[in-house]
């Protein structure tokens, strides 16, 4: 898989050292993130701070842990414990609360932004036409924000949405795009990704 993102890398003129894969261990068992770390993987994604929390607690020397999935703000403190990057700071609710526990411990998560850049009820994030000001709220609370995230609804072409994510990071001075999946990775990485998140393709379907 390191290969294969690599190549969709060469294959957009940029360097693969630019794009990060995200091993997305959630719902996977131990077995298999054994495996995963021993091939020198160390960049993992979790989508709930519980399951993380089990998961990695007894695996965390060099791994650099990623949450991927929404944070509740009762579960900011222990977010802010385990993980080395947030990406989906998506609420002022959220961002204070972070902002707060920031302060109160002096870690410093690297936060991303996440958009719903499809405009999904369902969905979390930002919306598109709201980022610019949810950006700015953040500045206000002291966050600084690495980049941005975004999940395009599967039903739709992801290029469009992986376009609109970049667009808006780039009028806000934001380098860093983590988008794209199994089923989409490539796409992600000719649209300007420096990370993609693959859970399935890499370790097969989740349990
Ligand atoms: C589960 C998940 C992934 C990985 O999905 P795959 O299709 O298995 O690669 C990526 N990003 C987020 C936010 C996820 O929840």
């Amino acid at each position: 898989m390191l290969d294969a993102v690599a190549a969709a890398a060469k294959a957009a003129g940029r360097e693969p050292a630019d794009v990060t894969l995200v091993a997305v261990s959630k719902q996977q068992p131990d077995e298999k993130i054994d495996a995963m770390l021993a091939t020198g993987q160390h960049v993992f994604g979790e989508n709930r701070v519980q399951e993380a929390q089990g998961r990695w607690e007894a695996r965390r020397a060099g791994v650099e842990l990623r949450l991927i999935g929404p944070l509740q703000t009762n579960k900011v403190k222990e977010a802010v414990a385990l993980f080395d990057v947030i990406e989906t700071v998506d609420r002022e609710k959220l961002a204070r609360a972070l902002a707060d526990e920031l302060a109160r411990t002096g870690r410093r998560p690297r936060l991303y932004v996440q958009v719903n850049t499809g405009e999904e009820p369902q969905k979390a994030g930002v919306a598109p036409a709201e980022t610019d000001a949810f950006l700015a709220l953040c500045r206000e609370l002291g966050l600084t924000i690495e980049g941005l995230m975004c999940i395009p609804p599967e039903a739709e072409p992801a290029g469009p949405h992986f376009a609109l994510l970049a667009r808006i990071a780039a009028r806000n001075g934001l380098s860093k795009l983590s988008m794209g999946m199994s089923a989409d990775y490539e796409t992600a990485v000719r649209f300007g990704a420096t990370s993609v998140r693959v859970g399935s393709a890499l370790f097969g379907a989740r349990g």
